[in-house]
């Protein structure tokens, strides 16, 4: 059995495999996977064991992965007589599910700060009051308290990976509601490939990568697909900054990452939220007289970009 979260032991909080990675490449955290222990998220379970009953954490730490990443129960694990975490029966080949099937609701936009908490145990006035709910207040209400519940994710790699798991099952990404900013929608309408851009601004665009180049100052990202407008095709890009990748928290996974897109013989794919490429017009490298169009975008937070192989997404 797989699950998305756990409890961390040094941080006192639960996270999301995918908080947890971000956790491993951030070299401004003094966080490694290997050292902390990850018990049962579920709070009664793991009250009844000691905390030597640990959980096993699988793609923690790869930087490109392929089957999606997940805590798990290890041969030692305990859990209290129905636990929803506790494994029915390891049959043998037990199909362990590929799919991601823990779909946040939100992406929020600003990264989760992980603060070791410093309550005071043993006080009444420890326990946090739950405020009064009115009648009127509708769910999406319940969510506006600034706090990242693990229904919310900020790591961009979560809904991607619910996207790229289960394209296969449009029906599903079409039902799934996803929040980004002060818009809702479905899983299914903010996943947009590059070529269709033009249909509207502020999604979550994505596409074949034909070839990453290196300049002076910047990386430069081809998309295969191009893009028509009156009957035109266009190129379509998008420019990091390598100031940008130079002050990037996690920029040695980044560069990893870059380096093995780059002798890459295998499809890979970008994805990335937070600009959409418009129609610019650049100088002509033959003839600097002439210009030509392209659509062209300079990603601005590194955080919303992901490079990742995809098998199934062109199917
Ligand atoms: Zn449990």
């Amino acid at each position: 059995m797989k699950f998305d979260t756990a409890y961390s032991l040094t941080l006192d909080e639960k996270l999301s495999i995918y908080d947890v990675r971000d956790l491993n490449f951030d070299e401004t955290a003094a966080f490694d996977s290997d050292q902390d222990s990850f018990l049962c998220p579920n709070d009664e379970c793991r009250a009844a064991f000691a905390a030597s009953n640990v959980l096993g954490t699988f793609n923690a730490k790869n930087v490109n992965y392929l089957r999606t990443p997940h805590f798990k129960n290890i041969p030692s694990t305990q859990h209290i007589e129905g636990c929803r975490y506790a494994s029915r029966k390891t049959a043998v080949g037990e199909s362990e599910d590929e799919r991601e099937d823990s779909f946040p609701s939100e992406f929020v936009l600003t990264r989760r700060l992980y603060e070791r908490k410093t309550l005071a145990f043993g006080t009444e006035g420890s326990v946090p009051q739950e405020p009064a709910k009115t009648p009127s207040s509708n769910s999406s209400n319940l969510h506006s308290t600034g706090d990242v519940t693990p229904d919310k994710t900020s790591v961009f790699a979560h809904p991607v990976e619910c996207y790229v798991s289960n394209i296969v099952d449009k029906d599903k990404l079409k039902g799934m509601p996803l929040k980004i900013g002060e818009h809702s929608a479905t899983y299914w309408t903010f996943f947009k490939r590059i070529e269709y851009l033009q249909d509207n601004k502020g999604l979550i665009y994505w596409g074949r990568i034909k070839e990453i180049k290196d300049y002076t100052s910047s990386l430069r990202i081809d998309f295969e697909k191009k893009v028509w407008l009156d009957k035109k095709p266009y190129s379509v890009n998008v420019y990091l900054n390598k100031k940008l990748i130079e002050n990037y928290r996690k920029r040695r996974a980044f560069l990893e990452q870059i380096k093995a897109a780059m002798k890459s013989e295998r499809p890979l794919y970008c994805f990335f939220y937070g600009v959409t490429p418009e129609l610019k017009q650049v100088p002509s490298k033959k003839n600097p007289e002439q210009t030509f169009g392209v659509f062209s975008a300079d990603i601005q937070n590194l955080d919303h970009l992901l490079i990742r192989e995809a098998p199934g997404l062109e199917a």
